[in-house]
């Protein structure tokens, strides 16, 4: 009864992200979870499923971490939030920001704080622009992205965002946002020829782009931009909000190729997801010409900005991720992954491709028959994963018929061996099915 009543109460008041409302409404949700345990979440049900995307991508530690409750909760009955604007401080925050520095590639060594990865964008954008009106040259405002980015939903990140479906959600986006082929360094050279360089403010890009489908650049591809941003003085900023915080087998996925951005942004693993934070970290130069060259106060920030809580559990999250050696950890299992994810590719003709760093991977579906049925395979799949025991996600974005997981960075070899065996099944019912 009180399932029942659950299910009508989420159809009638609760608009889902992502959501087919149509679907919703006919069908209801499919999981109302109420508890979480390592990889696995329990639905009121009763069902138990592996947790094979970590949720959105962020929850490396795992569900149910006692020791992230407890400093949540001794942080907030001693001083959940207060002001981080102008003069006003407090400890978490202060810690959180050192101890980012510590942890960040190059010399990136300054946080502003957010609440989450598009507030995290957005203001990398402003601060590029401020940044290039403090140099006297404001007509740097352009920002370059990549098609199959996801950067996220406020107007700036989605105007950045490189899939044109969210793009297309809305009739009028932010000025000044260009997108560039995604795995082509001379597009991006010819683009910032064609627009004139003394106009772009920067460029950003995930190190791995996730949403989109796990896409991983090919070797040289970063080196290259990031020389081709350098030789324009172009800022490069990247987008860590998946790839941050161990996801890819390094603490930043940048970090794989090399080289040091001018402005990272970073949001769900850096709280595993227990509380809302996100933030950019500039670069030791850039932080230094922000002190030199500003005259009055830094105008952008959020109510949110430095959570005295959300730092805590930050802080506390990346103990974790460091105790129980979780990047390392990433690095290993999600070998095991791409192994598995290969059988699979040996094993099921539809399984055309495996992409994969750390334990951020995918399969691409092709098969000709299948393709002309109405629900991607991907969907299928998916769905039947879901009804055995996996949640994993089906991306469709431009043509592309692709599965991908993110599992928790605490997985257990004989948990990827359970992750692969139950897609093998999911595949093997839809191939019977066709
Ligand atoms: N950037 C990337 C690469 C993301 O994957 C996401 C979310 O999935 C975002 C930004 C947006 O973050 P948020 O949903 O916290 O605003």
């Amino acid at each position: 009864e009180d399932i029942r009543l659950l299910e009508e109460l989420d159809k009638k008041h609760f608009l889902h992200p992502t959501s087919s409302i149509q679907q919703q409404q006919d069908e209801g949700p499919a999981f109302i979870f109420k508890e979480g345990r390592g990889i696995y979440l329990e639905d009121v049900k009763g069902n138990i499923v592996i947790d094979g995307m970590s949720s959105l991508w962020n929850v490396n530690v795992g569900h149910g971490r006692e020791e992230l409750g407890e400093v949540a909760k001794a942080q907030m009955t001693k001083l959940a939030y207060t002001s981080s604007f102008a003069t006003f401080s407090n400890e978490p925050a202060i810690r959180l920001s050192a101890k980012l520095a510590e942890l960040a590639p190059g010399d990136l060594c300054a946080t502003f704080f957010t609440s989450g990865g598009s507030e995290a964008n957005d203001t990398a954008y402003k601060l590029a622009r401020h940044y290039w009106i403090l140099k006297g040259e404001p007509e740097r405002k352009k920002i370059i992205s990549r098609t199959k980015s996801y950067h996220g939903v406020s107007m700036g990140a989605t105007s950045a965002t490189g899939l044109k479906p969210f793009r297309d959600f809305t009739s009028s986006l932010a000025p000044d946002f260009f997108h560039v082929d995604h795995h082509d360094p001379v597009a991006l050279r010819d683009l910032i020829e064609a627009e004139g360089p003394e106009t772009i403010a920067a460029f950003i890009t995930e190190p791995v782009q996730g949403a989109g489908g796990v896409h991983i650049a090919q070797a040289n591809y970063f080196k290259e931009v990031k020389a081709i941003c350098d030789m324009y003085g172009i800022l490069f900023i990247t987008d860590e909000v998946i790839t941050g915080f161990g996801r890819t087998g390094k603490w930043f996925g940048i970090e794989h190729n090399g080289i040091t951005p001018d402005m990272m942004c970073f949001a769900k693993g850096v709280t595993s997801g227990y509380a809302q934070l996100g933030g950019v970290m500039l670069s030791k130069e850039l932080h230094d010409d922000f002190k030199k060259l500003s005259t009055g106060p830094l105008l952008h920030g959020y109510t949110y900005s430095g959570h005295a809580m959300a730092c805590a559990v930050a802080l506390k999250n990346i103990e974790l991720i460091e105790k129980e050696n979780l990047v390392e950890n990433a690095k290993l299992k999600g070998g095991g992954l791409v192994e598995g994810l290969h059988w699979l590719q040996e094993n099921k003709k539809m399984v055309s491709k495996v992409r994969g760093l750390g334990l951020m991977a995918a399969i691409e579906l092709s098969d000709e028959n299948l393709k002309k049925v109405q629900i991607p395979i991907s969907s299928s799949i998916v769905n039947e994963a879901a009804k055995r025991g996996l949640i994993c996600r089906s991306v469709t974005f431009d043509g592309q018929d692709t599965i991908v997981l993110a599992p928790p960075l605490i997985i257990k070899k004989e948990e990827i061996e359970k992750v692969v065996l139950l897609l093998h099944d999911a595949i093997d019912v839809v191939e019977r099915k066709k």
